[in-house]
């Protein structure tokens, strides 16, 4: 009959091991979904995101420039956290 060894290998240092991770997952982005073609544009804050829209309007919708305010495109912002 064998004798079963005792591992003491979690009697050393274990609390030092535990620590809190630091939450880093979720990244605040807005999203903008043009309603004429659907198209989605995506920034990390609302300069960038209203520049782009403005970019697609000019773009893609001609006729809507100056139709639309940056409070006009603000009113249609979306805010999501995506989590890795
Ligand atoms: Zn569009």
């Amino acid at each position: 009959m064998k004798l079963r060894k005792l591992d003491e290998r979690f009697e050393k240092g274990v609390a030092a091991t535990i620590a809190a991770p630091i939450s880093e997952g979720g990244t605040m982005t807005r999203e903008f979904t043009c309603e004429l073609d659907g198209l989605v544009l995506r920034a990390e804050n609302d300069e960038d995101l209203v520049a782009q829209v403005e970019r697609h309007i000019a773009e893609a919708h001609a006729e809507l420039v100056g139709k639309l305010s940056r409070d006009d495109i603000l009113a249609k912002v979306g805010t999501k956290v995506e989590v890795d």
